[in-house]
């Protein structure tokens, strides 16, 4: 057998909330007091907010597509898609904007889906590109069922959060970038991070953690994750 040499890549995973867009113009929720473009959640991010109206719900998510369209990555989404070429990143995020891709980062996982796909009202795993920012009552799947957003609402499952896991499970670094950390299964997996795996934070306002060897970056994310990118790459 020849000898050979493999290089190995240390494994980053970042995971990413709503406040890594801020920047780029789409709200988050904890800074606007619970509510999500004035709405509460359960009128319009719940099966039940579906069930009971769904043409409101339809439009709620029509104007997040379309904020989502109108946005543009932000020096925190470049950043990351550079250090993608130093590291093997693996980008978990909340966020059902499309930034990171658009960026240019290659592995992102949409723990709660993505806002640009639709999804069959009958089953979850029919998902279909949107042309444009307006999904209309009516357009139905291949079943003949109405399509809504492929987001996961409140109460639904969340059929990516076991890969997830895994995925932390293997860091070798942990970013965690403008999540409150409440919203649950996602918040969780920070807790499927090895102990000694160096993790860090970045948020103007740090949430609680659930483990006091994070290091601290309070800072918005055009301005820490780009310093820590450049602390990464560079050494
Ligand atoms: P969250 O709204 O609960 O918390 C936002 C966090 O971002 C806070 O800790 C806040 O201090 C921080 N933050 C605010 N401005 C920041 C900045 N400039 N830089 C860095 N951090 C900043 O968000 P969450 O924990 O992601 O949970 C909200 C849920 O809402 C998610 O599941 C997500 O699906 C959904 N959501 C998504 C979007 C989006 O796709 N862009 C926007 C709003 C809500």
């Amino acid at each position: 057998m020849r000898l050979y040499r493999t290089s190995i890549m240390k494994k980053i995973i970042v995971l990413t909330g709503a406040g890594i867009s801020a920047e780029s113009g789409l709200k988050t929720f904890r800074d606007s007091d619970g509510l999500w473009e004035g709405y509460n959640i359960e009128e319009v991010a719940t099966p039940e907010a579906w069930r009971r109206n769904p043409a409101l719900v339809q439009e709620f998510y029509n104007m997040r597509r379309k904020s989502v369209l109108e946005a543009k990555p932000n020096a925190a989404h470049y950043a990351l898609a550079e250090l993608g070429q130093q590291y093997d990143v693996t980008i978990i995020t909340q966020n059902i904007d499309d930034l990171h891709e658009r960026a240019g980062s290659e592995n992102v996982i949409h723990l709660h889906g993505v806002i640009t796909r639709s999804q069959s009202d009958k089953n979850p795993n029919l998902t279909y590109p949107i042309d444009g920012w307006e999904l209309k009552m009516g357009e139905l799947c291949e079943l003949g069922s109405q399509l809504r957003a492929h987001v996961v609402w409140f109460g639904e499952a969340v059929p990516m959060i076991e890969e997830a896991a895994r995925i932390c499970m293997t860091a070798d670094i942990f970013i965690l970038i403008g999540s409150s950390l409440a919203v649950y299964p996602a918040a969780g997996l920070v807790n499927y991070v090895p102990r000694g795996v160096p993790k860090y934070i970045i948020d103007p306002k740090i949430p609680y953690l659930p483990s006091d060897n994070f290091i601290r970056i309070e800072e918005k994310a055009t301005v820490g994750v780009p310093r820590l990118v450049n602390q990464l790459v560079n050494g």
